[in-house]
């Protein structure tokens, strides 16, 4: 009754698109990556994330956060943590999805298919694939301990998920978290100060009574935890579940949840261990190389995430740009918006390109012993980690302007692309800051075999680009000679960008291969939208048009 007008020249949500058929360049990189890969699994996924109603969820899930109950009524603990039903039915389509243990009983090309389902789930909601990641990682780290790993290792890999709060035995399904970080250090986990002392041995080992606190101990409603704490000989890794044997809570009280920028679904709290009992996984003092092999995965998840993240940015870029016209024309036709697409576009394929070859690497390593692939995984790890996450914020702020006025305003969790942008920092961040990543490489290049492993990998795409060539020579040459420590992130920065383009060389069109060694070989990447005159714009934004293909055919 009181409008004045007629809402007019407003996008559409993006909404109901099969996101796995909308992906092109996804599904060119596993056609190489996995050739033999039977993509029906990827292409359900698809469907279920781009649903309106799992977006509902996503909405519901961010807007009502979790709440803590530290005591029950009567007074007594119980340190349960309440979600909204919305944040259930995204955890217990992740798991259904396989997203967490199930590619360690898989066969070869798992742990693809499960990087590529990553990514796809991330454009439905990324909070929940806190928990889901840690639930994956946490199995090789496991395996040290068989007895544990022979009683948790099944219900890890458990499709069914099951949200509540009782022992593990009782359970369909278990998910589990990790505690490093402590008040005083997080980087530096050799300065904590929680310690455990000998409390005996069972079926499960050498157990340990813990005492101290977590400062970061994200998603406490799962069912264990690796923990690191003090013993007499060093740091060292224990698993401490939720429940105890006899079917007691384990003295792990919650204290408070994080009130933070982003991850609004995701419960990450604060804990006291008071006396918790908990049982040692690998040997005594080696804790943290043994709670760095789940370290290694979540950060293979940090780079997954956020590419995945940047997908769907650009998606909503490129979805709206094509609604919206300004100045006569949609906005998707205009020559400088074409550029900053175009260049999303380059970002994003890269980014896909780069977290799916470490993800390669990784399925490769998991069946059977491959130097060359080994080598590939620990120099991809921290290079991807660290130059995929320091690029997505700055991806989220343009795709987010190519919406205008629009992309900053959330009215209520509508606006998707805020939320992406408000998520985008943690990933970064958690894990490992991007300088402790560009340091780890240092370490990670110190072994006589990098070089030619790096060699191997960048020869196929010799002699297809003058810049490339320039860049590879280079950039082998620094690993040789070595840097200091204040150049590591440049190092890391130039070393993935190389192998990003040796990547798109192998994955994409030489049309994507050639701009981006133009614009981030030749040139330094810097604010996007400056790809040189005469580049094909049109043909580079047409490949990543989220167009589903039951839409083309219709
Ligand atoms: C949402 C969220 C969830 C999290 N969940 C968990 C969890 O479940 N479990 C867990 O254990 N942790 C968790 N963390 C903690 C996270 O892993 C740490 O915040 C992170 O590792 C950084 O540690 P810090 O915060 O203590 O910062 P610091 O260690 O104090 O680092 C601060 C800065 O200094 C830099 N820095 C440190 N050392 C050096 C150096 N030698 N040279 C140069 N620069 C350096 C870092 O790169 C960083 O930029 C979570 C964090 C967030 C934000």
């Amino acid at each position: 009754m009181n409008a004045t007008h007629e809402v007019t020249n407003q996008s559409t949500p993006f909404t109901d698109v099969n996101l796995f058929r909308a992906n092109r360049p996804l599904r060119d990189a596993l056609r190489v990556y996995a050739p033999g890969l039977d993509t029906a699994r990827l292409d359900e996924l698809g469907a279920e994330a781009g649903s309106t109603e799992m977006q509902a969820h996503a909405r519901r899930a961010n807007a009502h956060p979790p709440v803590l109950h530290t005591h029950d009524r009567h007074g007594r603990r119980i340190d349960e943590v309440e979600f909204h039903p919305s944040y259930h039915a995204l955890l217990a389509s992740a798991l259904r999805h396989g997203l967490h243990g199930t590619p360690w009983s898989r066969g070869p090309g798992a742990h693809v298919e499960r990087a590529a389902a990553f990514m796809l789930f991330t454009e439905a909601e990324p909070s929940v694939l806190c928990p889901v990641s840690m639930s994956y990682a946490v199995t090789p780290a496991l395996r040290a301990n068989p007895a544990l790993h022979k009683a948790w290792g099944g219900k890890l890999a458990g499709t069914a998920y099951d949200e509540r709060l009782v022992p593990f035995e009782q359970k369909t399904a278990v998910t589990m978290g990790m505690g490093m970080t402590e008040k005083q250090g997080g980087s530096d986990v050799r300065a904590n100060t929680t310690h455990a002392e000998p409390d005996g041995r069972d079926d499960w080992g050498p157990r340990y009574e813990v005492t101290g606190h977590k400062w970061f101990f994200s998603a406490p409603m799962c069912d264990a935890f690796l923990v690191l704490a003090q013993t007499a000989s060093g740091p060292s890794c224990l698993f401490m579940p939720r429940f105890l044997p006899d079917g007691r809570l384990n003295a792990i009280a919650v204290q408070r949840l994080k009130h933070k920028l982003g991850n609004h679904a995701n419960a990450s709290s604060e804990v006291e261990f008071h006396g918790a009992t908990a049982w040692l996984v690998g040997e005594e003092g080696r804790g943290i190389p043994q709670i760095l092999a789940m370290g290694a995965l979540t950060r293979l998840d940090c780079a997954l995430g956020t590419a995945g993240l940047m997908r769907h940015a650009l998606s909503l870029a490129l979805h709206h740009t094509t609604q919206r016209h300004a100045f006569g024309r949609p906005l998707i036709a205009q020559p400088l918006m074409q550029n900053v697409l175009a260049d999303l576009a380059l970002e994003s394929e890269a980014a896909t390109a780069l977290a799916l070859r470490l993800a390669v690497a990784v399925d490769r390593t998991d069946h059977a012993p491959d130097e060359h692939e080994a080598v590939m995984r620990r120099l991809l790890t921290p290079v991807a980690k660290f130059w995929i996450c320091k690029r997505g914020s700055h991806f989220a702020q343009e795709a987010m302007e190519c919406l205008g006025g629009n992309g900053y305003v959330e009215a209520g969790g509508e606006g998707v692309m805020a939320r992406i942008y408000r998520e985008m920092p943690v990933n970064s961040i958690w894990e490992g800051a991007g300088n402790i990543m560009a340091i780890d490489l240092l370490r990670a290049l110190r072994g006589t075999d990098v070089l030619p492993a790096l060699e191997r990998e960048l020869a196929p795409a010799r002699g297809a680009h003058a810049a490339y060539d320039r860049a590879a020579t280079v950039v082998l040459q620094t690993v040789d000679q070595g840097v200091h420590e204040a150049q590591a992130r440049t190092l890391a920065r130039d070393l993935a960008l190389v192998l990003q383009a040796a990547q798109l060389h192998r994955l994409a069109p030489p049309l994507v291969f050639e701009t981006f060694c133009a614009s981030r070989l030749a040139a330094t990447p810097d604010v996007f939208g400056l790809l040189p005159a005469g580049t094909d714009l049109e043909a580079l934004v047409e490949r990543a048009l989220p167009i589903d293909t039951r839409q083309e055919k219709a």
